[in-house]
């Protein structure tokens, strides 16, 4: 029973760390690198850590996940691991979402940004290619925030939308523009446009892009993927910032969170019942988690010693969801 769970585990949800390099700021604090990666498969963490007699020692934890990446690893080498292997399942019907978690200023948007673009220029590709290019496939791209638990259409002058369900397990959001995308170029004026209307807040609760690939004919959707850049990680309690409002938005993002993890555990043990409910980035996950799914979670962390915390947190949240 135990390997059968693991091995779908394996086929639908894709766990891979990345850890950023120490930032000028920390190097100048003379902060420790507490993360060492071995083989792009495990990593160890130096936990510094002091005895009642005030003597400093050192608690090794060990985690090990699909693919480990360090710090000299590039964005494009991040896209290969990560989402690449994906993109030809969408146009066998499969809906892949593709995250970003882990606390504020570990490298969550510095990683996802460059994703939809580098996915948009292979799926253009392969709609070129002589196997698709008969069976009319379209592309079509909308990109949207949650923030503060309401749903803001980025592409339309932040329109507020809501969601439905239409009694079929399908979830729509009400209003959401979808753009058809020919050329990689008009994708990247699409996203230009998508980023610069994000929330400006420092905690922004969640964006997602997607790519839908639809059928022409038909006009029905077979693939889509979505990029999900959450906001930090960092449980409410733990913010030295007393601001009410913030506080606010640290409880929703730990919800998302939570009911996310609380989904993706359901659907790996084929519960009938998955707690989509849960949230509002579940909600709207809803339909890329039904049917033929796949997964790719990318935990961010730092490396620094002063984020040993965060950065424990964040493995160990990885390590429930693998
Ligand atoms: P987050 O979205 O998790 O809050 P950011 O993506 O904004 O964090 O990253 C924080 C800072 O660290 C940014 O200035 C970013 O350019 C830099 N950074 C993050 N990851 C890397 C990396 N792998 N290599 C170089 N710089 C990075
Ligand atoms: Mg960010």
């Amino acid at each position: 029973k135990e390997s059968s769970a693991r091995e779908s585990n394996v086929a639908k949800i894709k766990v891979v760390v990345r850890k950023r390099p120490l930032n000028k700021k920390e190097v100048s604090r003379k902060e420790e690198d507490i993360v060492t990666v071995h083989e792009n498969a495990y990593l160890t963490v130096h936990e510094p850590k002091l005895k009642v007699d005030l003597t400093a020692y050192v608690e090794k934890h060990e985690f090990c996940f699909d693919a480990v990446l360090d710090e000299h690893v590039s964005n494009d080498e991040v896209y290969r691991v990560t989402v690449e292997p994906i993109i030809p399942t969408i146009f066998k019907h499969t809906k892949a979402t593709c995250f970003a978690y882990g606390q504020t200023g570990s490298g969550k948007t510095y990683t996802m940004k460059p994703l939809p673009l580098r996915a948009a220029e292979d799926i253009v590709h392969l709609l070129h290619q002589p196997s698709y290019r008969n069976q009319r496939f379209k592309l079509w791209l909308s990109y949207f925030e949650i923030y503060g638990g309401k749903l803001f259409d980025l592409l339309s002058d932040r329109r507020k939308l809501c969601m439905r369900e239409d009694g079929r397990q399908q979830v729509c959001i009400v209003g959401l523009q979808e753009f058809e995308v020919s050329d990689v170029q008009i994708v990247n004026e699409f996203i230009e446009k998508g980023n610069a209307a994000r929330s400006t807040a420092q905690r922004v609760i969640d964006t997602r892009r997607q790519n839908d690939s639809n059928e022409s004919k038909s006009g029905k959707v077979i693939g889509k993927i979505s990029f999900i850049d959450l906001a930090g990680s960092e449980r409410g309690a733990d913010t030295t910032d007393n601001d009410r409002q913030t506080r606010i938005e640290g409880a929703e993002i730990n919800k998302s969170l939570l009911a996310l993890k609380e989904c993706i555990r359901a659907l790996d043990n084929d519960q009938i019942h998955i707690p989509f409910r849960g949230s509002k980035l579940t909600e709207v996950l809803r339909d890329s988690f039904v049917g033929n799914s796949k997964t790719v979670m990318i935990s961010c962390i730092s490396p620094n010693a002063g984020s040993c915390e965060h950065t424990l947190n964040t493995l160990r949240y990885a390590d429930r969801v693998k």
